[in-house]
């Protein structure tokens, strides 16, 4: 089901973000994955690689997922969008609009416990355009049984250092979903 998905992806035109990628970025883990993060867009490196998270913001996101007791191989790994945005701009409305029908079914194929939301452009996608990510950073809410946890992306962290440790205190909350599924 999500090779499926990942294929359909790397050939996909439903949005003019194909048009300059050089690798679609569907994203990676495991299919019984207890937690999904969910970031904006891939960015020149995983452009280059097919990717997601490989590149800076990614070097960091690896770090911190150890500092709060989590293993990158256990949690699954997308953006918004799977292509990426020329200059990594925000993705339009529309491009989001157009992808988000892998993303649904990347999300009811792993059926995870928690969905963490990386930044604002997702936060903004995925769960009411009015929030504002330095309020609802830690703030999980349930929505059709999932739980979302809004986080502050790692490229945030990367230019406001002070972001980081308040990045790992709302991730250290995560890991005890990630026993739940043990076994299931
Ligand atoms: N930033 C994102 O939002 N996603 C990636 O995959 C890499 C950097
Ligand atoms: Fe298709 Fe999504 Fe890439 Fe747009 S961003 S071309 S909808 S895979």
């Amino acid at each position: 089901m999500l090779e499926e998905i990942a294929e359909q992806v790397r050939v996909c035109t439903k949005c003019a973000l194909c048009q300059a990628r050089i690798h679609a970025v569907p994203g990676e883990g495991p299919e019984d994955a207890a937690i999904m993060f969910i970031g904006e867009g891939p960015g020149a490196r995983e452009d280059a690689l097919g990717r997601p998270f490989v590149g800076p913001a990614g070097q960091l996101l690896n770090q911190l997922l150890l500092q709060a007791g989590l293993r990158r191989p256990e949690v699954f790994i997308t953006n918004i969008v799977k292509c990426r945005p020329p200059g990594n701009r925000d993705p339009l409305p529309e491009e989001t609009a157009a992808c988000h029908e892998y993303l649904v079914g990347q999300i009811a194929a792993i059926n995870p416990s928690v969905i963490c939301v990386l930044g604002r452009p997702a936060l903004q996608a995925l769960i009411d355009p009015t929030l504002s990510i330095s309020r609802e950073h830690g703030v999980p809410r349930v929505i059709d049984g999932i739980t979302y946890v809004p986080l502050y992306h790692p490229a945030a962290a990367l230019h406001q250092q002070s972001l980081a440790p308040v990045l790992v205190e709302d991730m250290k909350r995560l890991a005890p979903f990630l026993g739940k599924r043990a076994g299931g």
